[in-house]
């Protein structure tokens, strides 16, 4: 007996369902998340199969670049293309000459994760308990995870000495460097996101993981007794929908939802418009999550990152970090409203201020404003590529394509071409356009910047006074006035100009999870047989964006955690299963 409860739910008697195949666990998703679940939930001996909804695997983790930036400057080295994992305590550290001991790093993870709620006197650090419980688990499992990665091949991964975390200065940062990992290549190079897929994908197929793709999941099938979850109903359309049933769990990691405009308007703040995601990140497991009464979180947060206006709403790369000295970020009145030299998600915050005296937000796109010498130092280098390829750098490569880029003689000049511009993105961003003194108050921003600039102190914005800012400084000229990520602008001309939009990485909010990946209903229960990992979830890091690979490292973390207990539930019901190393 089968009923319908909605169009996404289907309850009924396992037994009783006429299943086009079977397993122990189905992974919805093909990214980080998906592949960590398969292959974990694999090794605890089940079978499993993978549903990807596009043609090809990979999600937005196969769209990961990695920063980049201008050419080092002298002593500085190299920007870096790769993609990262960021792990507390893992088994590298040691060999760099680091610790980082549990009550330290959690600190570090609750003053970020919950700013407004942390208190390091109580014993969750002021956090709510089920919060700080997935804290732990992050500390605790992540250096496992990328271990059994890593001895699988899946990828193989290595510290990253020389990076500073996104807040290395902070006092309850008592690891402040090396918790970043790559992949190193043959060649020297460090894996992009569409490399790591490939050795995980790999490494799962050899494990006797299947995969499907162009097969979305749109449906649940749960047990009419129990209440669990016990298999999916995927595929292109109703007629061609299989039933597939998993005996251990369905693990969701099917990304955000920054492709779904209703949920992106419901939920985050109005200047998001789009984001870097892959186009599969529409939010599928809201609607699924929702119809079984789970527990939503952290849905107004988002991987923040400034975006090229002329990219559109799916760019491939964001402006993950910007190059040089003499460069600032002007808002549409021409003032210069944020710290620069930030990282790539606090930077972001920026954009989404609303101004409550004239009841709009003035900081919707930011002008980076930049100078000659900007211009002639820090584009993307060979090598480096450049932001339309997967890097961070908003610079066109020498000799690269540089319509993105506006260029005036004066100020005044710059300021009728920008606001050409933007009338040309009406569409996208009705009304926006620079006021009618751009020029006159971009022409005192500027006199404003070179004076703090010339004293060494930015006592506006406080740029440069940190390691991690220090590091982001891409390409200064010398330290003659004190703070090497400022300069005086070269006033001569031509002035040139870079249009930039709040976008996201991904989405981080979803259904709230417990530390085995469950997911959970308002009073704490787990849904049994249904799980969650990535950025599908609310992400355990709340607020925060620790350091470089935060978000993948909690996708392969949470990914296993969720695949391993899911193979256990299977392994429960079935005497014949065989672990897989
Ligand atoms: C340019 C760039 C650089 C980045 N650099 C880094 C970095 O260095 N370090 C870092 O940590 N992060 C980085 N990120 C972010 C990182 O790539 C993502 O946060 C991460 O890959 C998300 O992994 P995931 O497994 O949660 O989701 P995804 O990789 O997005 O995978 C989700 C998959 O689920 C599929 N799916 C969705 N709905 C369904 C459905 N109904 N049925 C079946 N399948 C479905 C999707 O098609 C997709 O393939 C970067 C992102 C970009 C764009």
């Amino acid at each position: 007996m089968i009923e319908h409860a909605g169009g996404h739910v289907v309850f009924a008697s396992p037994d009783e369902v006429p299943w086009d195949d079977e397993v122990d666990v189905v992974v919805v998703g093909s990214g980080a998340a998906g592949w960590s679940a398969a292959i974990a939930a694999r090794r605890g001996g089940a079978d499993v199969l993978v549903l990807e909804k596009l043609e090809q695997i990979g999600g937005t983790t196969a769209k990961a670049g990695g920063e980049c930036g201008g050419p080092p400057a002298p002593g500085e080295l190299p920007q870096r293309a790769g993609t990262w994992l960021w792990i507390c305590d893992h088994p590298w550290l040691d060999g760099l000459g680091h610790s980082d001991p549990r009550d330290d790093a959690l600190r570090y993870l609750a003053r970020l994760a919950r700013p407004t709620q942390y208190a390091p006197d109580s014993p969750t650090l002021g956090l709510p308990p089920d919060d700080y419980a997935l804290l732990e688990a992050f500390y605790d499992h992540g250096k496992r995870v990328v271990a059994e990665l890593d001895a699988l091949g899946a990828p193989r991964l290595r510290p990253l000495a020389d990076t500073w975390d996104y807040w290395a200065d902070l006092p309850e940062n008592q690891c402040p460097r090396g918790r970043a990992l790559y992949v190193p290549l043959p060649d020297g190079r460090e894996a992009t996101g569409a490399e790591i897929i490939e050795a995980m994908s790999t490494a799962a197929g050899e494990m006797g993981v299947r995969v499907r793709t162009s097969t979305p999941v749109h449906g649940l099938i749960v047990d009419s007794e129990s209440g669990a979850v016990v298999g999916v109903q995927a595929g292109r359309s109703a007629a061609s929908a299989s039933l597939v049933r998993a005996r251990g769990g369905v693990v969701f990691a099917t990304g955000g939802f920054t492709h779904n405009a209703a949920l992106r308007g419901a939920h985050l703040p109005s200047p998001i418009t789009g984001g870097l995601a892959a186009r599969g990140s529409t939010g599928d497991v809201v609607l699924l999550a929702s119809a079984l009464g789970a527990r939503f979180a952290n849905m107004a947060n988002a991987w923040l990152t400034p975006m090229l206006l002329d990219h559109g709403a799916e760019p491939v790369s964001g402006a993950f970090r910007l190059p040089g000295d003499s460069m600032m970020l002007l808002n549409r009145l021409g003032q210069r409203v944020v710290n620069e030299k930030v990282t790539y998600n606090e930077m972001t915050r920026a954009f989404l201020r609303w101004d409550e005296a004239l009841g709009e937000y003035p900081n919707r796109v930011l002008v980076m404003l930049f100078d000659r010498s900007v211009s002639e130092r820090c584009r993307a280098m060979p090598g480096d590529a450049p932001i339309d390829e997967g890097g961070g750098n908003p610079l066109a490569r020498a000799g690269g394509a540089d319509e993105h880029e506006i260029v005036a003689e004066t100020l005044t000049g710059l300021a009728a071409a920008i606001d050409a511009r933007l009338a040309r993105h009406h569409d996208r961003f009705p009304g926006l356009r620079l006021a009618d003194d751009w020029a006159e108050q971009a022409a005192l921003s500027v006199g404003r910047f070179d004076d703090l600039a010339r004293s060494g102190v930015d006592v506006d914005f406080h740029r440069g006074e940190s390691r991690t800012q220090r590091a982001r400084s891409g390409a200064p000229r010398s330290a003659e006035f004190g703070n090497p990520t400022m300069h005086p602008f070269d006033h001569s001309g031509p002035w040139r100009a870079v249009l930039l939009v709040a976008g996201t990485l991904d989405t981080k909010g979803g259904p709230v999870i417990d530390p085995d990946g469950r997911i959970v209903r308002p009073d704490g229960t787990a849904i049994a047989g249904m799980y969650g990992a990535g950025n599908c979830v609310a992400s355990p890091s709340g607020e925060a964006y620790w350091g470089g690979g935060t978000t993948l490292g909690l996708a392969v973390t949470f990914g296993w955690l969720a695949g391993e207990h899911a193979a256990g539930r299977a392994g429960s019901g079935s005497a014949s299963r065989t672990p897989v190393g």
